[in-house]
């Protein structure tokens, strides 16, 4: 398990996979176990790194994880089985804005897939967490870029940066959640869903 771990961020480096930063993946690793959380949805899969640690927090942990590029979703499988959690990982190839997820309850959402859909990702998906469940982002700095969007030159860049704005506002000012962003790795966002909603 640990060697296949130190495999997959070698291959992430090698091909340029975007996986979690370590400080981050070690927060949420935590953060499962103090929060006694069952039950995860994770979008945005690529090679399976996130899933397969949040897997191992915990032997109860359950995840489901939506991928929509082919070649990660393989590459994917193949890692969960590797480690022997395909009992508990469950990797679905599909695009989290087009699927229709069955009547089930998560007690953690984890967005980490395309930056400029977070809101679209978040309204979507809140109606299925647990009472009090959290949703849990990743990249809310976007490697700095966040912080120093008038140093931009592109416009494509500027325009997801500017999404992610918006997206931090969006939560700022979200009634139904509470909202901790944390400055660890690349930025967490932290929104637990509040009582009586
Ligand atoms: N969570 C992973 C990294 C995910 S990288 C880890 O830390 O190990 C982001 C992934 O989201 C990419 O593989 C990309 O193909 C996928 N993605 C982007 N938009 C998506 C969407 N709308 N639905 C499903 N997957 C998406
Ligand atoms: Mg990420």
């Amino acid at each position: 398990m640990k060697e296949k771990i130190l495999e997959m961020e070698k291959y992430a480096k090698d091909y340029n996979v975007p996986i979690i930063e370590k400080a981050s993946i070690s927060y949420i690793m935590q953060f499962i176990k103090e929060n006694n959380i069952k039950n995860i949805l994770e979008i945005g899969s690529a090679i399976g790194y996130s899933s397969i640690l949040m897997a191992s927090a915990s032997e109860d942990v359950k995840v489901t994880t939506i991928e929509r590029d082919q070649n990660r979703y393989m590459e994917c499988l193949k890692n969960v089985k590797a480690c022997e959690l395909e009992k508990r990982i469950n990797v679905v190839c599909q695009d989290a804005l087009e699927l229709n997820l069955a009547d089930v309850s998560y007690d953690l959402i984890f967005i980490d897939a395309a930056k400029g859909q977070y809101t679209k990702f978040f309204e979507k998906y809140k109606h299925f967490l647990t009472d009090r469940g959290v949703i849990i982002s990743d990249n809310i700095k976007f490697h700095g870029h966040v912080a120093n969007k008038d140093k931009i030159a592109s416009k494509n860049l500027k325009q997801l940066v500017g999404k992610l704005e918006n997206y931090i506002e969006f939560l700022k000012n979200n009634e139904e959640f509470e909202t901790t962003f944390l400055d660890v790795g690349d930025g967490l966002s932290v929104s637990v869903l509040k009582d009586g909603k």
